[in-house]
């Protein structure tokens, strides 16, 4: 591939030119179950019709205005996110980094305007992810994102996740807040067990920290409720919301309760595109489909279908998938082959999905998919487990007792693909 694109990612030599709900049309003439989902951004799917609809009437009107005028369909579309969460008040940005270094500002500024200036620090988790940016790849602290970058982003604590002990011990009298995902997304699908985020509550209450919820991944119905917190009944005090919020157009935000957002007054903040009436007109669309009544409803349906079969898969090839786990649409495989052949043998089997760490497969369906195209990546992902079986085999010394049930390759060439690893 001969390109001008800064070469950071190691891309899939697959491009798209067309896709309606679950499906992505490539250019090479295949039709591709779409189960990346942009990564957890396309929840309605592509193309949807009222986003279509919605998108183009606004593109009609007015594309951009900046923050410098009232933009209506913003207003509209914070008074929505905060009738259906806890918050008070919305900041709206362009992507997740973004969403989440505005909560890390806002929760510094906070403590500042509380009095406790010296309250800048924040507790973060081992596996975390929280977006590219300075201060999002420190709060994050994976050291091959870090390599290379200059002096780190200083104020930021570490500690294993889900230990509540070592965040006890953590807390200092620089502490500002404590930032997590509910369930670690990039980090391999790592749920936060509800009697831990509790704990992280009371915490924060405690010690007078905010607690700060990294919902970029989960929220926007992604787990089976329309934020991930509402399912756990821990509320934070901030949120951080991107990718599915917008449909995939560009959008983040950070949403907050009028007592943490005071710090942030006229000039503490701010963003060119941030809100812009294209991105509200997308954000307000997908609030149409996702709030709707049933909708929430119907993808704890298909999640407990989707999971039950995935479960099958597991029982039927313990060699390829030790364990299945998540919550809602945002599922885990975690392999027993390296993660990477086990995404390859889905595209083989035109079934799109992401690695994760810890050795894991993310399926991220989009929220709308139905019941025969679950099935349908069932037997996708059954063959493709099939296909790292079968190489498997070949790749195993030959055994005797095996021979003469099994076609095994010729002694000589399965010693060079062992060598070759
Ligand atoms: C994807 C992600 C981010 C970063 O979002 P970008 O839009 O890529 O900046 C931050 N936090 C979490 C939990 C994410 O999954």
């Amino acid at each position: 591939m001969n390109s001008h694109l800064l070469p950071t990612y190691a891309r899939v030599d697959l491009a798209f030119e067309g896709g309606e709900g679950p499906w992505l049309f490539g250019t090479d003439g295949e039709r591709y179950l779409d189960f990346t989902a942009g990564v957890a951004v396309n929840g309605l799917g592509h193309a949807h019709p009222h986003l279509v609809a919605a998108l183009n009437a606004q593109a009609q009107k007015v594309w951009h205005v900046s923050n410098l005028f009232r933009i209506p369909e913003a207003e509209r579309l914070a008074a929505r996110l905060c009738a259906a969460t806890f918050g008070d008040l919305v900041f709206f940005c362009n992507s997740g980094a973004e969403a989440t270094e505005c909560c890390i500002k806002l929760a510094r500024r906070y403590q500042h305007a509380c009095g406790r200036p010296e309250r800048y620090r924040i507790i973060t988790f081992e596996g975390a992810f929280h977006g590219r940016t300075l201060a999002t790849l420190a709060a994050g602290g994976q050291k091959k994102y870090l390599e290379g970058f200059g002096p780190v982003v200083e104020g930021f604590d570490q500690v294993p996740f889900a230990d509540l002990g070592a965040v006890k011990k953590a807390i200092g009298p620089q502490t500002a807040a404590i930032l997590i995902e509910p369930i670690q997304g990039e980090g391999g699908v790592r749920v936060a067990p509800t009697p831990f985020l509790r704990g992280l509550r009371e915490l924060c209450d405690e010690h007078g920290l905010l607690l700060v919820f990294d919902e970029v991944q989960t929220g926007v119905g992604r787990t089976g409720s329309f934020f991930a917190y509402q399912r756990c009944g821990v509320a934070p005090d901030v949120m951080a919301i991107a990718k599915a919020i917008g449909g995939g157009f560009p959008l983040g935000a950070c949403v907050a309760t009028g007592e943490a957002g005071k710090g942030m007054t006229a000039g503490a903040h701010g963003s060119t595109f941030g809100g812009n009436p294209l991105a509200m007109a997308a954000g307000n669309a997908v609030l149409d489909i996702v709030l709707a009544p049933g909708f929430l409803d119907k993808v704890r349906r298909s999640a407990i279908l989707f999971r039950q079969r995935l479960a099958e898969i597991k029982d039927r090839h313990p060699g390829v998938v030790a364990e299945v786990r998540g919550e809602g649409l945002l599922l885990g495989l975690v392999a027993s082959c390296p993660n990477g052949e086990l995404v390859e043998a889905m595209r083989a089997e035109k079934l799109l999905a992401v690695a994760a760490g810890d050795n894991v497969v993310r399926l991220l369906p989009p929220l709308i998919i139905e019941e025969p195209d679950i099935a349908d990546a069932i037997d996708r992902i059954d063959r493709a487990a099939g296909r790292i079986e079968r190489a498997q085999l070949q790749k195993r010394p030959p055994n005797p007792a095996l021979a003469s049930s099994l076609p095994l390759p010729q002694a000589g060439e399965c010693k060079e693909r062992v060598g070759g690893g």
